[in-house]
């Protein structure tokens, strides 16, 4: 496909072999001991001739790298970001593997094993290209960027986070970055936020033969599940993330069986859409209350948000230069166009980039809703091989200012 991009060809056997031997060492988070992995990365790049390598380690085992390649005069600044954990293999679920989570087999043309999908074999795609930039002898004018972290199955906080906390992340001085979760070699540029709620109403207990003289708050709380419809926070659907949701998840009340109850406690969640904040979702729930309270002025209630459960919508517009690089970076390589895909999940240490300014999307190998965090993980080689050579043109097409 003609659009100013030539693709960089890349070894396919090193993609593939790479892949399995990654998966061979097992990086479960947690406990999240990334050291054997790491090791074997660091001797692979060296012998690639990378040698410009920064180790941040904040967590004995949870080692982070900051690799670099590229003259660092004009020319862009792509940053590449990966985990090298993975979910670990829950006991209950090595009987629904049909080959060892840690075999790293090839079955026809697909890879097997933890961390195939998410995200050893990005990994190997990552090593690819920088192996292919070798073999052509592409020398960048600007600089090339792998953030090759630990903990990014368990929250990042011994990772990107801890990056982030030091201001290692807004030094980085990235014009964009890659972060190589499975996407099938697609974008995902806009995630769901959340927020978690807790809700407290307060009665009067009485005995339950004269309720009429008490105030109860189960029967209020009842009257605000009701009211508490995701249809009334006021979004139209998006066209990738879908509708705003909001559920209810736990709620308690009540002392005894013949006492009514004075207290009614409950939770929910609300899953964000762009045009949504945590506040403003709170304001919105608020104006619902003030409307029951003014049909019952015996309502009293108190919504507030839990602490560390807000996380706010992610979202890159379709014109950053990340996305308009990689939506010709893509065909050029497979010869078929981006698709955007939702982020349901979390963006996870993407987040911390984007806060760090350096814009990015989730673009990787692998596909995260049927392959990722399941017993029989696996990714076809092609999506694999794929990914590498567009790794590999997106940093000769960025790094040299064409892709500006
Ligand atoms: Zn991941």
């Amino acid at each position: 496909m003609s659009n100013g991009i030539e693709p960089v060809g890349v070894d396919a056997d090193y993609v593939v072999r790479m892949a399995q031997e990654l998966i061979r060492i097992p990086a479960e988070n947690p406990p999240g001991n990334c050291m054997d992995v790491a090791d074997r990365m660091l001797t692979e790049l060296k012998s690639l001739g990378v040698d410009r390598i920064e180790t941040h380690e904040f967590e004995p085992g949870m080692p982070n790298y900051i690799i670099q390649t590229g003259d660092g005069g004009d020319g862009g600044h792509l940053v590449i970001g990966g985990h090298m954990d993975t979910v670990p293999v829950h006991p209950d679920e090595v009987e629904a593997w049909q080959v060892g989570p840690f075999s790293g087999e090839l079955r026809g043309d697909e890879i097997w094993g933890r961390g195939a999908a998410d995200m050893k074999g990005a990994l190997a795609s990552t090593l690819g290209a920088f192996k292919a930039l070798r073999d052509n002898q592409i020398s960048l004018p600007g600089t090339l960027t792998w953030v090759l972290l630990s903990d990014g199955e368990h929250g990042d906080q011994h990772g990107a986070q801890a990056l982030a906390d030091r201001g290692i992340l807004k030094n980085l001085g990235g014009d964009m970055v890659l972060y190589t979760e499975s996407t099938s070699n697609n974008i995902i540029r806009s995630f769901k936020g959340r927020v978690f709620f807790e809700i407290k109403v307060r009665g009067r207990s009485v005995h339950v033969s004269v309720p009429e003289k008490g105030i109860n708050a189960i029967e209020k709380m009842a009257k605000i599940i009701g009211a508490f419809r995701a249809e009334r926070l006021g979004v139209e659907p998006d066209p990738f993330l879908g509708r705003s949701t909001l559920a209810f998840s736990t709620i308690k009340g009540g002392s005894a069986v013949n006492v009514v109850g004075g207290r009614c406690s409950a939770t929910f969640d609300v899953r964000m859409i762009p045009g949504q904040t945590s506040t403003g979702v709170m304001a919105t729930l608020n104006g619902i209350i003030d409307e029951l309270k003014q049909d019952d002025p015996e309502m009293d209630a108190e919504l507030g948000i839990i602490p560390s459960g807000a996380r706010e919508v992610t979202e890159i517009a379709e014109n950053e230069p990340v996305v308009r690089l990689m939506e010709r970076v893509i065909p050029s390589v497979r010869g078929t166009p981006n698709t955007f895909l939702p982020g349901i999940e979390s963006p996870g240490a993407l987040r911390l980039f984007i806060q760090n300014g350096i814009p990015g999307v989730f673009f990787g190998p692998g596909e995260f809703i049927s392959e990722a965090h399941l017993p029989n993980e696996r990714v076809p080689t092609k999506n694999l091989i794929e990914g590498a050579a567009m790794l590999a043109t997106a940093a000769r097409a960025h790094c040299s200012g064409v892709g500006h």
